[in-house]
């Protein structure tokens, strides 16, 4: 066996991947460095994770939410200790790929504890109204649905790091809302299934090389109860800040863990009035019906094709290619939004007339800014 080297299956694509172990640990020390992620312990918690399972089964065979049977199982008896294996993202780079923070808890401490929730949690969850479980399932959610001849957007977002971001209070308080306004879950008390859960978030423990962490927020991505858990915190973020805020416009809604999916009606389009500092503290204002980000790229093409022709006709590349200005200095902030008219109305003429007023507050025509003088025509 070669310790040099590390053999992983790839996080995305099926593939195999063979790096070198210097390599691979160095980015998972990276990962366990992030301190609001990752606490490392002075030793092996086992033994006071197994009391603390101890207590909280006692407490269930006491108060009679566990038979004999369920008791048992819930026990590990030889338990292995959970490690840590990022499986590579080569998909997101080639050479030094990031790891997915995975933790294999499979015959660990927890598992009993983790498999017990997830089947607790899984009818309720697998209800909720957004709830999407497969490709099937999406494919009959957007067949059901009829579109007016109005405009309509489709939204999509999705989050970070989920799994290992959800705050355990947040985590548990959604969770036991869930529990609460569930019609179908009975027993055993909600009270005493929080304690559970808390537990196996807060005690999330495993190896790497002799030492040892503890995840300090959300849920480690290989237990059994981690996906059921991310649905039931979306939810309760979902209602909170999109179903009940948006609830006059949202068509559809689904979500896939952390994958938002809407139809909404309306028309979502950019329509922004944008502020460039260059790095001489000149401004230029300019509008854009697409994204800031593309607009941005635009910005950037152009002042690199005046780089390489050495001339340019646009005022800003122009300057930054006069000021030998780089392009890691062009930065654009949005400063005004021109919503769509409620009653019909011309948003391109609204936005035109926005920007002639920017330029003209911030007096940004050459020479005291970078904007070309402005003519009359967006007020006629
Ligand atoms: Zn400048």
């Amino acid at each position: 066996m070669d310790k040099n080297i590390v053999i992983r299956s790839a996080d995305k694509g099926g593939g195999i991947v063979i790096q070198d172990y210097s390599k691979y640990r160095l980015e998972i020390l990276n990962q366990l460095s992030d301190s609001n992620t990752y606490l490392k312990l002075n030793g092996d918690p086992t033994i006071q994770v197994k009391c603390l399972i101890e207590n909280v089964l006692q407490t269930g065979l006491e108060q009679d939410f566990l038979d004999q049977d369920l008791w048992e199982f819930l026990h590990q008896s030889n338990p292995r200790t959970p490690m840590i294996y990022p499986p590579p993202k080569v998909h997101k780079n080639l050479q030094d790929p990031p790891g997915r923070p995975i933790i294999s808890a499979v015959g660990g401490i927890l598992e009993p504890l983790a498999r017990w929730l997830d089947f607790l949690f899984k009818e309720t969850i697998e209800s909720l109204p957004t709830y999407i479980k497969d490709t099937p399932n999406f494919i009959h959610l957007i067949s059901t649905v009829n579109l007016p001849i109005e405009p309509v957007s489709l939204v999509t977002c999705d989050i970070n790091s989920l799994y290992t971001i959800i705050a355990h209070a947040g985590g548990v308080q959604a969770m036991r809302q869930i529990l609460l306004d569930s019609k179908k879950y009975e027993d055993p008390s909600i009270d005493y299934v929080m304690e559970i859960l808390e537990l196996v978030l807060t005690q999330n423990y495993f190896h790497f090389e002799l030492d040892w962490y503890r995840q300090l927020a959300g849920t480690s991505m290989g237990a059994s109860m981690a996906p059921i858990y991310a649905n039931g915190y979306m939810f309760g973020f979902e209602s909170q800040h999109i179903l009940e805020p948006f609830k006059d416009i949202i068509m559809i809604c689904g979500c896939y863990i952390d994958d938002i999916f809407m139809i909404v009606e309306g028309d979502t389009s950019v329509a922004e009035v944008y502020k460039l500092r260059c790095p001489c503290g000149l401004t230029y204002i300019g509008n854009t019906d697409l994204p800031l980000r593309e607009r941005i790229r635009n910005h950037r093409s152009s002042i690199r094709v005046a780089y390489r022709d050495q001339k340019s006709d646009l005022p800003v590349a122009k300057h930054f290619l006069e000021q030998g200005h780089t392009l890691p200095t062009l930065k654009l902030m949005a400063i005004d939004h021109i919503p769509v008219p409620r009653k019909g109305g011309d948003r391109k003429k609204m936005l035109l007339q926005r920007e002639l007023y920017w330029i003209r507050t911030l007096r940004t025509v050459y020479p005291n800014g970078l904007n070309e003088k402005y003519t009359l025509s967006a007020f006629l």
